[in-house]
């Protein structure tokens, strides 16, 4: 399909999938708030099985995504040479956004406490189960973190995929990746199959997002038949926080990052990425998007296919700064909803764990919220012990998974012209002079 086509495609996708969405969440809430659970529990129950059946599709795809998306994207970068020049310094700057993102959101977390004020929403049950397992856990690992650590080396691959141990996963596919990429024409029949799998998988993926709707419809309304609309309130400093995070990455990290490595202007980079922002808001995925952000940073930044077909394709897939900023302060929400006391090094753990996590993450809608299950892992708990609070987070996914995937494009973009620049791979004339810019959409 010519590139003109496939913008079209995720266009399309884009504005319909977030006008059903967007109708789903209102019709979701009136429903839900006609059909409070106290009074009317089938109902209810029918809501909440609804929801579980779509959130288990979504998971049931991850596993082959992400491994295909990182052996492809590793395997893509070419020859020994390459890969270690170009593949240093995009993890290096990948890092600065992704490590900047963690911090920004474990400060806003622990300064505003945007999970104090939900007692009502969680019962006391739960959260006295959650802090016991928190509190066991958290003993466990001081005695043993040596072995924490050991256990992130998958012994033996297949059994940590049959188990969707995703750490060890990851560490063996990026090795194996890299051995590809090293072993030149040989990996063709291995490579090949990997874009198979991962093309398939995208198109199960695109089967699934056909039930977003009655999926988030389902979900919200048992969010609020349970809660009432008091929810989108009570969480409204939760949301104003993941915003303001978002925002302090656009404003301060960025530039910062393009000022201290390049000579290129921030703004200049924003206006010329500007259709592969709106195409990531509309559509939810970083990796629909990827024709117009390659697009965008050919046609207008003026950098040259060979960083962009390196850099942005494994960027789509594993920088997910916002990602992480978002499932830091989401961890810090939940412990506190449900009464659990994170101290100082537990919290630097949570923030190296979103940076994993995120980068597990395929650029797809919701995917932060499935691969946060590996960020409470280390803290001993599980969605199911939490799904009180998931429930709320899931109410309102769809806005801010718009907003952090054009976050997450943006930065792609950024560290694709920084990096362009270093090697004297940009057209400086062309990024600076609107006028001689190309059609993107
Ligand atoms: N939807 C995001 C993306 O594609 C991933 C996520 O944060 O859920 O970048």
């Amino acid at each position: 399909m010519k590139i003109q086509s496939q913008i079209l495609v995720a266009l399309g996708l884009g504005a319909k999938r977030n006008w059903h969405i967007f109708f789903a969440i209102i019709a979701g809430a009136i429903v839900g708030a006609l059909f409070p659970a106290a009074n009317h529990p089938t109902v209810n129950e029918i809501f909440t099985f609804a929801g579980q059946v779509f959130i288990r599709l979504i998971q049931m795809v991850v596993i082959p995504l992400v491994v295909s998306a990182i052996i492809v994207g590793i395997a893509s970068l070419g020859d020994g040479k390459q890969l270690g020049k170009i593949g240093l310094k995009m993890v290096l700057y990948y890092a600065f956004v992704t490590i900047a993102a963690v911090i920004i959101g474990a400060v806003l977390g622990g300064i505003f406490s945007p999970g104090t004020n939900l007692e009502g929403y969680i019962s006391p049950q739960q959260a006295m189960e959650a802090q016991q397992q928190f509190n066991a856990t958290a003993a466990a690992q001081k005695e043993n973190i040596t072995n924490m650590y050991l256990n992130m080396i998958p012994s033996n691959p297949i059994h940590s995929l049959a188990n969707g141990d995703m750490v060890p996963i990851i560490i063996f596919v990026f090795i194996l990746g890299c051995a590809l990429a090293v072993i030149g024409e040989i990996n063709r029949p291995v490579v090949s199959f990997f874009e198979s799998i991962f093309a398939s998988t995208m198109k199960i993926t695109d089967w699934i997002m056909v039930l977003a709707m009655p999926g988030i419809f389902a979900l919200t309304a048992a969010s609020v038949s349970n809660y009432g609309l008091s929810v989108f309130g009570d969480i409204s400093k939760f949301l104003i926080l993941i915003f303001v995070g978002f925002i302090l990455q656009l404003t301060v990290v960025y530039p910062l990052l393009v000022k201290l490595f390049s000579k290129l202007n921030i703004w200049s980079i924003y206006r010329a990425s500007a259709e592969a922002m709106m195409v990531a808001f509309g559509t939810a995925s970083s990796s629909a998007t990827l024709p117009v952000t390659i697009a965008c940073c050919e046609r207008r930044v003026g950098i040259s296919n060979k960083i962009c077909s390196f850099v942005l394709p494994l960027g789509a897939t594993m920088n997910m700064d916002a990602t992480a900023l978002f499932q830091t302060i989401c961890v810090i929400f939940l412990t506190q909803a449900y009464g659990i006391q994170l101290d100082f090094l537990t919290i630097v753990m949570v923030c190296l764990f979103a940076i994993v996590a995120s980068s597990t993450c395929a650029g797809i809608p919701g995917a932060a919220l499935i691969t946060i299950a590996l960020v409470l892992k280390i803290l001993g708990l599980t969605p199911e012990q939490l799904v009180q609070g998931f429930a709320i987070l899931f109410t309102i996914d769809r806005i801010v998974d718009m907003t952090r995937t054009m976050l997450n494009v943006t930065s792609d973009i950024v560290v694709a012209s920084v990096i362009a620049d270093n090697e004297n791979e940009i057209d400086r004339e062309l990024l600076s002079n609107q006028e001689t810019w190309k059609e993107v959409v």
